[in-house]
């Protein structure tokens, strides 16, 4: 032991590390081009170690939140228990030899929920909050944006985008889908309704060829859109490039990608103006900071995907938002799912939602505290 800085000689040994399957309603469905989301589930990752100090992380894990359990209970718990849990570099790394084909998939998933547990970790141990060890910006307050105006019939995105106007938000994302027609008919009658103050942007959750998305995305760019997300499927990078050239709306997306070198095709020739990884799918708050940085590195703005995840997605992405310099703005999912509003409790005087912005949490670590009769609640059985 380092008598004169014990807590750095000092290790913090991982004792045991638990995964919790949830489930939630959500208060009102998501209708996306994919289809119709109400019921949604997340892996809770908890990380317990000799020093008393439990870190918590989310796992992605829309699907199967089971096969999530088995594989962080049997492929990653054998790597950790009886590491110092501070070594967080060396724990990605012997995690990601979990799996000996290229990095993607289920298990960069797990891997993420487990590192944003070690970053809460090293930040309860060093009683810092994880935008400061991340290196800070000053941020005490993120843009965010209102997500969504779902592909429902025109009345009803009517009201939900007079909803949002309403709520103070002055970014506000409407889901796209087909028939092309619709999409642009829609494009032109929310801007007319929204006026020229409130700045909008789209999301198609891969729904268009590519002739499609020229036609949608010229409807955008004349509409003055701020940007075109997720037009075409992820794999498809030749024709976001296409894209690129034939309409003149930025294009975002990422939120599909698993590492950096996923997004580093369309990140290096500009085809994106925005990149939007999800802490909760792309390997945690290491591997998203790498690729943030990567995409600071090319001019491309960092913007963080939440989708319908839970508060531990939400509050390690404000964590990211305020540290890395290229953050542009952040979604945030309007209505309050059980999995934010009720799986923990933010940081006293922290604020939710106020003119567009969310408070960044000032607490060691994540700054947010677990509700576990919440968590036992929502445990899938
Ligand atoms: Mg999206």
């Amino acid at each position: 032991m380092d008598a004169e800085n014990p807590q750095v000689s000092d290790a913090i040994r991982i004792v045991d590390v638990l995964a919790h399957p949830l489930s939630q309603t959500l208060p009102k469905p998501t209708v996306t081009s994919w289809g119709v989301y109400s019921q949604v589930s997340i892996v809770l990752v908890e990380i317990r170690t000799d020093a008393g100090i439990i870190g918590v992380g989310e796992t992605l894990a829309r699907f199967s939140p089971r096969a999530y359990v088995e594989l962080i209970e049997t492929s990653l718990k054998p790597r950790l228990v009886g590491q110092d849990a501070r070594n967080i570099g060396g724990l990605w790394q012997s995690m990601r030899r979990s799996l000996s084909g290229r990095a993607g998939g289920m298990l960069i998933e797990a891997i993420a929920g487990v590192d944003i547990a070690l970053w809460d970790i090293l930040g309860k141990a060093t009683g810092q909050p994880i935008a400061k060890l991340l290196g800070g910006t000053g941020r005490d307050r993120i843009d965010v944006y209102a997500a969504a105006v779902n592909w429902v019939d025109d009345a009803e995105a009517d009201r939900e985008l007079e909803r949002y106007i309403g709520e103070g938000f002055p970014r506000i994302k409407v889901k796209m889908s087909n028939p092309v027609r619709d999409a642009c008919r829609r494009i032109e009658r929310l801007r007319k309704r929204a006026g020229d103050d409130i700045d909008l942007c789209v999301d198609a959750n891969w729904a268009y060829t590519l002739d499609e998305a020229v036609e949608v995305g010229r409807a955008l760019a004349a509409n003055g859109y701020f940007w075109f997300e997720e037009p075409l499927p992820p794999e498809n990078e030749q024709g976001y490039e296409e894209l690129r050239k034939r309409c003149d709306v930025p294009l975002a997306a990422g939120e599909s990608n698993f590492t950096t070198d996923q997004a580093q095709r369309l990140v290096a020739n500009r085809t994106l103006s925005i990149l939007q990884p999800d802490v909760a799918r792309a390997g945690g708050i290491s591997e998203t900071r790498r690729m943030a940085d990567y995409a600071g590195v090319h001019g491309v703005s960092y913007a963080p995907h939440i989708g319908m995840s839970g508060i531990l997605c939400e509050t390690a992405s404000v964590h990211l938002a305020a540290a890395l310099p290229n953050f542009r703005v952040m979604e945030c999912e309007c209505d309050m799912s059980p999995f934010k509003r009720d799986l923990a409790d933010l940081a006293p005087g922290c604020v939710r939602q106020k003119n567009g912005t969310l408070d960044v949490p000032t607490g060691p670590g994540l700054g947010i505290e677990i509700d576990w009769d919440a968590v036992r609640r929502l445990r899938i059985q």
